[in-house]
């Protein structure tokens, strides 16, 4: 196995995703492997100090901040359905429910409609 492959085994391990041979594996090449061993002792390292930050909570929940915004949407597709005819493909609706996501600024400009 290449010092390559060993750095997958190393994020493995960290995660405490390895069987036993693999694990066996790991050791074995970091025993002959200088380079590959100061490489795992930093990685151990940053995962010791990783999980040792504080749980960060957001200042809102984002599924609060959407749902107002989804529900005026949905009154302007019930508005946008009245002046269409039926049976036909309503291109504009689909790219507004791109706009959910924030991908599009067609969304923002259909909520805003008053
Ligand atoms: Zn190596």
């Amino acid at each position: 196995m290449t010092c390559h492959e060993q750095v997958e085994l190393m994020q493995r391990y960290l995660d405490h995703d390895l069987s036993d041979t693999e694990e066996r594996e790991l050791k074995e090449h970091l025993v002959q492997c200088a380079e590959c061993s100061g490489l795992f002792d930093r990685l151990q390292r940053l995962d010791s100090e990783l999980s040792q930050l504080p749980k960060v909570t957001p200042a809102y929940s984002l599924v609060d901040a959407i749902m107002p915004q989804l529900a005026e949407l949905d009154r302007c597709r019930g508005r946008l359905r009245k002046r269409r005819p039926k049976n036909r493909p309503q291109p504009l609706l689909h790219a507004a429910s791109l706009g959910h996501a924030g991908f599009s600024p067609l969304g923002s400009w259909l909520a805003a409609l008053p």
